[in-house]
């Protein structure tokens, strides 16, 4: 085997077959390789060793062949968020309800990867029902930060971010409903990307939060989440707030290189900004801003008022859609049923639902639940949708100013397993920075800029105005250029 081939990014693998440098079958076998001797980051919830072997073989006789319309993704060994259905597959969303739950249908994200030739490496492990920031919730235990077997990766996408950071992938896709990509990436020293909402269809992709969720990469490098983009966008008319539009060109923009620090400007909320921030992400965030302003970025101060209030309007809408979504998990229809012989029905469901759903997944339903009920329905879900759009106000006069808003992805570090777990609202309080772009739907990414001095890495968050993600990956590849940090893991 050549060695350190999990430690390259989807650009230099094909690049590397296109030379017949090395094969899938060498590449695949690194992997598969890490996956075991990392197994105590518990990244994965299941794998598809034999499957993906098979295919990588098939690869490698069609690159022995010379075949030159090979898609670039072709034979990449891929990880998926537990969240995306796989035809055949089991699918767990990381809950003991759908834990023994075959999927009959293949979500169009899992499609349009298989059309491009990826190989899927397994599923990776995830808070129940993406709800979470630590991936702590999962019922198949915590992933550990790769950086830092002491500390959670971030979630609800950990294991997936854990995945790439580990290099037990060599990309993954999660989703993103209130940071669940940005934050976990931000904890692993990678890089997420949550695109603008109906951008990648939502079909086959356990719903938490309908009008939130959104699936997106997660990557080593800029180009790679750009080239993932590329492949997962476009419209599906299986998913009815899928966009109409045809699927991204970032990569091929990218590529062209010919974009320059002084087009763009870049706005910072400092108000959103001055209370909460981790004292070192504080320091080394202006210090980030003085030497962007120095290599020719315009910065400019904007204001995003109602984004205060978004930790609040995001605890209504986001329970409320999901007790929605969630009452088909009754053990008839869908889910684990509890093997007991009830008196009622009532009795049947209420030992289903209540064996079958973590804490947190219990306590989001009740939430959700007491806002949607009659007379308290006006008081909160429709004031929430209200400041939604309050704050999607906002955004809108801040992105007649600049291109991009900048802040750090998290206010805080990645913090020690147990820590917060029985304090869910300081958990809650971690997305205080991701959660506004999912509200107002806009794109917005997490690249790795600096290392604390526990050895952490830290995280900038870069949000663009909705359907600008070409101008987000271009301001994000000179940064990542300028600014990015060489992963340690
Ligand atoms: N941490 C947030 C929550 O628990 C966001 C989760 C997500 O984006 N899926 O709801």
């Amino acid at each position: 085997m050549k060695s350190n081939l999990e430690l390259l990014t989807i650009e230099t693998i094909a690049e590397g077959f296109r030379n017949e440098d090395f094969k899938p079958s060498e590449v695949m076998e690194a992997f598969l390789e890490n996956i075991k001797v990392k197994s105590e980051l518990n990244a994965y919830i299941d794998t598809y060793e034999d499957d993906a072997v098979s295919k990588a073989a098939e690869f490698d006789k069609l690159f022995k062949e010379g075949r030159e319309d090979l898609p670039i993704l072709s034979g990449i060994p891929i990880s998926l968020k537990d969240i995306f259905l796989v035809k055949d597959k089991i699918c767990t969303c990381g809950s003991k309800m759908l834990s023994n739950y075959v999927s009959n249908y293949d979500s169009t994200v899992k499609k349009r990867l298989d059309d491009q030739g990826v190989i899927i490496l397994g599923k990776t492990n995830m808070d129940e029902f993406a709800m979470g920031s630590s991936t702590e919730t999962s019922y198949f235990g915590p992933t550990l930060n790769p950086w830092d077997h002491e500390r959670v990766p971030g979630g609800s996408s950990g294991g997936s971010a854990a995945s790439v950071a580990g290099r037990l992938a060599v990309a993954s896709i999660g989703t993103d409903t209130g940071g669940s990509i940005r934050q976990p990436a931000s904890f692993c020293g990678i890089v997420g990307l949550k695109p603008t909402y109906g951008r990648v269809s939502r079909y086959g992709m356990v719903a938490f939060s309908s009008s939130l969720d959104q699936a997106g990469p997660l990557t080593h490098n800029v180009r790679d989440s750009a080239i993932l983009l590329d492949t997962l966008s476009g419209f599906d008319n299986r998913d009815t707030t899928s966009l109409k539009l045809a699927p991204t060109k970032c990569y091929e923009a990218l590529k062209k290189n010919d974009f320059s620090p002084s087009e763009f400007k870049i706005g910072i909320p400092y108000d959103l900004l001055r209370e909460g921030l981790d004292s070192e992400i504080d320091q080394s965030f202006n210090l980030l801003v003085a030497q962007l302003e120095k290599m020719g970025f315009k910065i400019i101060d904007v204001s995003l008022p109602s984004s205060k209030y978004a930790v609040a309007i995001y605890y209504i809408i986001a329970p409320s859609e999901a007790s929605s979504n969630l009452s088909r998990y009754d053990g008839i229809r869908y889910g684990f049923n509890e093997e007991s012989t009830p008196e009622t029905l009532e009795e049947f469901y209420v030992k289903n639902r209540s064996a079958g759903f973590g804490e947190e997944v219990k306590r989001r339903i009740m939430l959700g639940t007491y806002a949607l009920s009659s007379g308290y329905y006006d008081a909160y879900y429709l004031k929430a949708i209200k400041v939604k759009r309050m704050m999607q106000k906002d955004f809108n006069e801040a992105f007649k100013k600049v291109d991009c808003i900048l802040t750090p992805t998290s206010p805080e570090l990645p913090f020690k397993l147990g820590e917060k777990k029985d304090n869910p609202l300081s958990m809650y309080l971690s997305d205080i920075l991701t959660i506004p772009a999912n509200l107002a739907e806009l794109p917005s990414i997490s690249i790795p800029f600096s290392i604390s001095s526990s050895n952490l890495p830290i995280g900038l968050q870069l949000t663009s105005n909705k359907l600008c993600e070409d101008t987000l990956l271009k301001v994000s590849s000179i940064l990542e250029r300028e600014v990015g940090f060489k992963s340690k893991t």
